[in-house]
């Protein structure tokens, strides 16, 4: 019988500034989670060809892909083979496509403040949107937020994955698609949005650890800063909730 596909489309190795994860367990917990695939996204840094061959003798699918910060916020360009090197958002989305890749924004929810003012017209060369991130907000559960609703109809395509920056957090958001015989297959699913987004686990005190790995990796003072600021809002301003409407 052919079951569905999983493909969690979102994930870090140590090769990020954030994580300590090495991609042998990366992947030991993709298999245990069941996934068919994974999309290695490091920040700035695309994954080598070992992680690629290691995935194969895993008979697992790899995506290579990267996640930029941008002017825009964070944007996952996967199906790349080339470094990309712009950080702007125009030209980031440009340089990926020119490799056959597809662009994709990025945990919206994170930059609460910058959600309305998302460019447009950069907003609609985007080839799909990451509804479903396990360490921020589910976008479905909006659907009333004005600025989710335009968000979501400016673009087709969508995405989902765990942002994992520890092992165990492989698998807890996925993209599921009827059985695929091809990558060129599975980005078409994400870009026709064929696929449906699925939210496993979530919870958003994760990003707490992977700010303190950050700070372990690159003692900056820029980094104690935003550690430090970060706590302090936490206890000041507490749950941030989001309207829907
Ligand atoms: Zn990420």
């Amino acid at each position: 019988m052919n079951q569905d596909m999983k493909f969690d489309l979102h994930i870090h190795s140590h090769k990020s500034y954030d994580s300590v994860a090495s991609v042998q367990n990366i992947i030991r917990n993709a298999k245990r989670q069941g996934l068919s695939g994974i999309a290695m996204t490091d920040h700035e840094v695309l994954a080598s060809e070992d992680v690629v061959d290691l995935a194969k003798e895993n008979n697992i699918w790899i995506i290579r892909g990267i996640e930029a910060k941008t002017d825009i916020g964070d944007i996952i360009g996967l199906f790349v083979s080339k470094e990309i090197k712009s950080r702007k958002a125009d030209i980031l989305i440009d340089e990926i496509h020119d490799q056959g890749g597809i662009a994709i924004l990025a945990h919206p929810f994170k930059y609460m403040k910058r959600i309305d003012h998302y460019p447009t017209k950069l907003i609609e060369k985007m080839d799909a949107i990451e509804v479903v991130n396990a360490r921020w907000e589910d976008l479905r559960l909006f659907p009333k937020n004005q600025m989710v609703h335009k968000l979501l109809s400016a673009v087709q395509g969508r995405s989902a994955g765990s942002d994992s920056h520890f092992p165990l957090e492989v698998g807890r958001a996925y993209w599921t698609t009827p059985p695929l015989s091809s990558p060129e297959e599975l980005k078409e699913s994400i870009r026709a949005n064929k696929g449906e987004a699925i939210s496993a686990s979530f919870s958003k005190w994760l990003d707490g650890p992977s700010q303190f790995v950050k700070f372990l990796k690159k003692p900056t003072l820029k980094q104690i800063a935003r550690m430090a600021y970060w706590s302090s809002r936490r206890v000041v301003v507490g749950k941030r909730t989001i309207p829907n409407e």
